[in-house]
C-alpha cells in the first residue's frame, strides 16, 4: 500500500459513502474489508468457543485466540504473552486496575491523574477514593495543555501509589512525556498506568522502552472491532493482583467452599471471552503493520499540519493546545459560533466532526470553554479530504 489513496480503498465505509470525510478517528475508526472479513469468516466457517473443548473447531478457535494474544505482545512489545490481558476497552482497562488496586490501597495513600484526562480516567479513580479514602491529586497543564512536569513532581511523595496519565489526550492531541512521568514515579515506588486509547494507532508504542507497569487501550480506535480492548500489565505486577470478576475459564479449582485462580492473563478473563473480536484486534494490528506504526504518524502529522496552517488563517478560529508534539486531532472554536452548529452544518455537507466536551469536561474548563469541535485524523485520510474539510469550514463560518 504506497499511497493514501490506496489505503481509504480498503474500508468499504468509504465505497459505500464516497462523499464522506470522516474527521472523527479519535473517538472510533473505520474499519478495513481484512478485518470485517476476518470477523465473517470466523463466524460462517470457523466457529467454536475456546479453552473448553477437545472438538476441533473448539482447538482451532483456542489457536486463533492465542495466536492474537501473541500479535498483541509483538505489537507492543511486552516481554510475554501473559502479560497481555483481553478486556472489553480502555474503560474496562482502567477499571480492571482501579478493582485490582482497592484491596492495595490505603486511607490517605494517593493517587495521581492530570486535568486533561478523559473521564474514563477520573471517574474510577474519584469512585476508588469514595470507596478506600485515598486521595487523588492532579497535575495541572499550562495554557498549551501541556503537564507541569514541575509541579508533578512536587505532588509525588511516598504516599503516591498509582500515576494514571494519558499518553496523548484526546481533546487536544498532545502527546504527553510519559517515559518521564513513569520514571519520576518510579523513584517514589508508584506504579505507572498508561491510557494509550489515543497513541494506539498513531504512534509506535513500545512498553518496555517506556518501562510502565500498565498500558491500556481499545480495538475499535485502532481499525478494530468494538467490545474489545488490552491491559498489557508487567508480568509480575499482575501476579501479585487478586482477580475482580469471578466465573467460569479464570479458576484452577472450585470446591463449594473456596476457589482458586489461575494464573494471569487467565484470571483476569472470567467467563466466554470476545473471540471473534480478538481475532478481528489481529486482524487490525495487521493491517497497521502492513502499513506502518511509522510511516502512519508521520502521513498524520503531515496532513495534520497542513491542517493547522490552513485553520490558522481563519479569522477568529482558535485551536487549543501547542501545536507541536501533537497527533492529528485538532481541537477548535470560532469566535461567536457554537460547536454544536459549526458539527451540524458540517455534517450537512459531508463531513463527519465531533463536538462537545468529548468526555474530557475538566479539561475543557482548563482551555476556558466548555465545548469544542475537534477534527481528528486515521490512517484514511487523504489531502483531498483536508482540502475539502477546509473549504467546507470557510463556507459554513461565513454562513453564520
Ligand atoms: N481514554 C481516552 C484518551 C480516550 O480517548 C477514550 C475514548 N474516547 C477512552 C479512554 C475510552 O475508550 P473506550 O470508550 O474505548 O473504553
Amino acid at each position: 500500500m504506497d499511497t493514501l489513496l490506496n489505503i481509504k480503498k480498503e474500508f468499504p465505509i468509504f465505497q459505500n459513502n464516497p462523499d464522506l470525510i470522516y474527521l472523527d478517528s479519535a473517538a472510533t475508526t473505520h474499519k478495513p474489508k481484512r478485518v470485517i472479513d476476518r470477523m465473517g469468516q470466523f463466524y460462517s466457517e470457523e466457529y467454536g468457543t475456546v479453552h473448553r473443548a477437545v472438538y476441533n473447531l473448539s482447538m482451532n478457535a483456542t489457536d486463533l485466540y492465542h495466536s492474537s494474544r501473541e500479535k498483541v505482545r509483538e505489537f507492543i512489545n511486552a516481554k510475554s504473552a501473559e502479560e497481555i490481558v483481553f478486556t472489553r476497552g480502555t474503560t474496562d482497562s482502567i477499571n480492571l486496575i482501579k478493582n485490582a488496586f482497592r484491596s492495595k490501597i490505603q486511607r490517605g495513600d494517593e493517587i495521581i491523574i492530570s486535568e486533561g484526562e478523559h473521564h474514563s480516567n477520573i471517574v474510577p479513580w474519584q469512585m476508588l477514593a469514595e470507596e478506600t479514602g485515598c486521595i487523588l491529586k492532579f497535575i495541572p497543564l499550562n495554557d498549551q495543555a501541556e503537564l507541569r512536569m514541575d509541579i508533578y513532581e512536587e505532588l509525588l511523595s511516598d504516599r503516591t501509589k498509582l500515576v494514571s496519565i494519558a499518553h496523548v489526550f484526546n481533546s487536544t492531541g498532545t502527546i504527553n512525556p510519559i517515559k518521564e512521568v513513569i520514571r519520576l514515579a518510579h523513584l517514589k515506588g508508584a506504579f505507572v498506568l498508561i491510557d494509550g486509547a489515543q497513541a494506539i494507532s498513531h504512534l509506535k508504542v513500545d512498553v518496555q522502552d517506556l518501562d510502565a507497569d500498565f498500558y491500556a487501550f481499545s480495538g475499535h480506535k485502532m481499525y478494530g472491532p468494538t467490545g474489545i480492548g488490552v491491559l498489557y500489565g508487567k508480568k509480575a505486577i499482575l501476579q501479585k493482583l487478586p482477580p475482580v470478576t469471578g466465573g467460569g475459564d479464570m479458576v484452577e479449582k472450585v470446591t463449594l467452599e473456596k476457589s482458586t485462580f489461575k494464573e494471569p492473563p487467565h484470571r483476569f478473563e472470567a467467563g466466554t471471552p470476545m473471540i471473534a473480536e480478538v481475532i478481528g484486534l489481529r486482524e487490525a494490528i495487521l493491517f497497521i503493520e502492513a502499513i506502518g506504526s511509522i510511516w502512519i504518524t508521520k502521513e498524520e502529522e503531515k496532513l495534520a499540519s497542513y491542517l493547522i496552517n490552513e485553520m490558522s488563517l481563519i479569522e477568529g478560529l482558535k485551536i487549543y493546545g501547542k501545536r507541536s508534539q501533537k497527533t492529528g486531532i485538532i481541537c477548535f472554536n470560532v469566535d461567536g459560533v457554537h460547536p454544536l452548529d459549526l458539527g451540524t452544518m458540517l455534517d450537512l455537507k459531508g463531513v463527519a466532526i465531533r463536538t462537545g466536551s468529548h468526555c474530557a469536561m475538566p479539561m475543557h474548563s482548563r482551555l476556558g470553554c466548555t465545548g469544542s469541535a475537534r477534527a481528528s485524523l486515521g490512517a484514511y485520510n487523504t489531502e483531498d479530504d483536508m482540502a475539502r474539510f477546509i473549504t467546507s469550514l470557510k463556507e459554513v463560518i461565513k454562513s453564520f
